[in-house]
């Protein structure tokens, strides 16, 4: 069997890490890779591809750096020739980025079944790019791999078939288990920046709802700067560009460092005393390696973080972030709670794969 994997940005390089692993092993499967191109410094791609050990792009379309519309055209027009070339027997994709909605959309006009991992998700905000990607998605989708019970319930309430469904977990646990024993072994950025265990804060910032506008980046910023704590802050290019141009300077409690590999941030995610973030991957895995979380939205997607606790949503408030900072979620007693499976969701997935074979 063959499968075309489409991915473009960070967050899906290390989801389609643990599945392309197994594919690898696998003796049934044959992945075609491409790279969109979406992601496209360093260390924000090439990286993850030596780190992780996953199978390397066939195609790299370098499509990156233009605007949500003019990605999209390209990326449809431009892998509907590789699927034309390659003639896969399915189309798998992962997330809600542009590179997910465009392949879906070029895979599903040639009539190739598309399969999509972390299906289900919903911030039920319609201004995110990312929640229109994943509406669209979904529905254009022949299998959807949801990662936990809320996701799939989501999807048979928005009418699809629950044959069409299956639960199989977050591949992102399985990557945090992984790579998480990895990094123990071979990360050395903590030794490398002089950092102590629980000693500092990690801060991602990149979303656009978040960076675009200057009074909420500004905010979020006031916000870290007026706790007492030690923070450490790898800048997504994106927010890079933003602060110079609105020219935003960061407290000096701020250490900015560039973007990191993978095991070096799962090293510093492991070792913070907190996490800040408004990316949907960092969340969760501030709960895989149980460090209370800040979330700078209004709302998420992963819903079951907040309802157990796991997670503080502020969204841009300085208030609201410094308060949650001086005092974390102080009545977490049982990380124990299994909302992502059980950390077998790639060999799930190929599961479903080989009965089809
Ligand atoms: N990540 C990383 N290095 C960094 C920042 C993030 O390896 O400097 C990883 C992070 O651990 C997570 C993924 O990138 O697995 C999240 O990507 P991002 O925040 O860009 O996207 P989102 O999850 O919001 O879609």
């Amino acid at each position: 069997m063959k499968i075309l994997t489409v991915i473009g940005a960070r967050p899906q390089f290390v989801k389609a890490a643990v599945v392309s692993r197994a594919m690898l092993k696998s003796m049934f499967i044959k992945e075609i890779v491409v790279h969109t191109g979406q992601h496209f410094d360093e260390n924000m791609s090439k990286i993850f591809f030596d780190e992780l050990g996953m199978s390397l792009p066939k195609y790299n379309l370098g499509i990156g750096g233009g605007s949500h519309g003019e990605n999209t055209g390209r990326m449809i027009e431009a892998i509907e020739k590789v699927l034309i070339n390659e003639k896969p027997d399915y189309l798998l994709v992962y997330g809600d980025t542009d590179s997910t909605l465009a392949a879906t959309i070029s895979s599903s006009k040639l009539n190739i079944p598309v399969a999509h991992v972390e299906a289900g998700l919903r911030s039920y905000n319609r201004k995110m790019p990312e929640e229109i990607n994943r509406v669209l998605t979904d529905h254009a989708s022949t299998i959807l791999f949801a990662p936990t019970s809320k996701a799939f319930e989501t999807l048979i309430n928005e009418g699809i078939k629950p044959e069409m469904v299956i639960n199989v977990g977050d591949v992102m646990f399985d990557a945090a288990l992984y790579f998480g024993k990895l990094s123990e072994d071979s990360a050395s950025i903590l030794d490398k920046l002089n950092l102590k265990s629980k000693g500092y804060v990690l801060v991602t910032v990149h979303r656009k709802e978040n960076v675009d506008d200057v009074d909420t980046l500004a905010n979020i910023i006031k916000g870290l700067g007026l706790s007492n704590k030690n923070i450490i802050l790898p800048l997504h290019p994106r927010t890079k560009k933003k602060l110079q141009e609105l020219g935003i300077r960061l407290p000096e409690k701020i250490r900015v460092i560039d973007p990191v590999g993978y095991l070096d941030m799962v090293q510093l995610e492991k070792n913070a005393e907190i996490i800040v973030t408004d990316s949907g991957g960092v969340q969760k895995e501030a709960f895989f390696h149980q460090v209370p979380c800040i979330t700078l939205r209004n709302e998420t997607e992963w819903v079951e973080l907040v309802e157990f606790g796991f997670n503080k949503l502020t969204g841009s408030d300085a208030t609201k972030i410094s308060l949650a900072l001086n005092c974390p979620n102080e009545s977490i007693l049982n990380w124990d709670i299994p909302i992502y499976g059980n950390g077998n969701a790639a060999a799930k997935i190929l599961d479903y794969f080989k009965v089809l074979n």
